[in-house]
């Protein structure tokens, strides 16, 4: 039933009967090889509100005006305001290094809620923790994951894996029905039962990187956070910095809400101990 597509590093999904696009791509130059792939594309799926998923829409919509835009409720406010995706990561008024095309995505878009009981055929899942309203596509034993979980080369080049809720994201995965035993994502190659579990590892592995370091001694946060970035993934560029730290923090509260560690101002610096 479904067709998938690959672009550049990217996959994405075609439902021929519906004519429905799962995802379109940080811009014009992915929609345009998605547009000749698919030929008429009546309805576009987003995953989620990141600006590779749908910064390709305004071409879209240049060439079929009547297109009709599908998202979760849940990733709402993020495309009504796209500039808060790259606040998010820089955790105020993004500079122009997070404004780029694959963190801020175009505005203005005529999106509806989805209601998956008007696609009685689609089998869609909830699998909240990189956004909060991430939708997954069972495709048969194979689920369409989108970034609920990555190909094993995005894995190791950026080790630190983006979830804006690492413990939602790992919980989500280890719940996943155990029919599935393939796993698409949206980035990267495709794999069975290992690349779950792949990706359960680096989630984890980041978390107990952050606890062997804080269970030795009491850690400022930044030197947390750059000696953890120097081990596992060294960044060149402001935006991948930008990523990993918001990332990381993201692990960081996770185990502050947990009650493994405390946070706290002393002299106008953030210290991490164990709790
Ligand atoms: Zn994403």
């Amino acid at each position: 039933m479904w067709q998938t597509y690959r672009v550049g590093t990217q996959n994405y999904l075609y439902h021929p009967s519906r004519m429905m696009l799962v995802d379109c791509g940080p811009g014009k130059d992915q929609a345009r090889k998605l547009k000749r792939a698919a030929g008429e594309i009546r309805a576009i799926l987003l995953t989620h509100a990141h600006a590779d998923h749908y910064g390709g829409m305004p071409y879209l919509l240049s060439v079929f005006p009547q297109l009709t835009i599908l998202v979760d409720p849940r990733e709402i406010p993020f495309l009504r305001d796209p500039v808060l995706e790259p606040a998010l990561l820089f955790g105020g008024l993004p500079p122009q290094a997070l404004s780029g095309p694959f963190l801020l995505g175009p505005g203005n878009l005529p999106f509806q809620e989805l209601h998956p009981a008007l696609f009685p055929e689609i089998e869609f899942l909830h699998l909240p923790g990189h956004t909060p309203g991430l939708l997954g596509i069972a495709m048969d034993e194979t689920l369409f994951t989108s970034d609920a979980l990555f190909g094993l080369e995005i894995v190791e080049k950026y080790p630190i894996l983006y979830h804006f809720n690492p413990e939602e994201a790992l919980q989500t995965l280890r719940s996943l029905p155990e029919r599935f035993t393939t796993f698409l994502p949206a980035h990267g190659s495709q794999g069975g039962k290992e690349l779950l579990q792949v990706n359960i590892n680096a989630l984890e592995r980041v978390f107990e990187i952050l606890t062997d370091t804080v269970s030795q001694r009491t850690v400022p946060l930044e030197t947390l956070l750059r000696n953890t970035m120097a081990s596992l993934s060294p960044v060149k560029t402001l935006d991948h910095y930008f990523l990993n730290r918001s990332a990381l923090l993201g692990y960081v509260s996770a185990l502050e809400r947990r009650g493994a560690i405390t946070l706290e101002l002393r002299d106008g610096e953030i210290l991490v101990y164990r709790s």
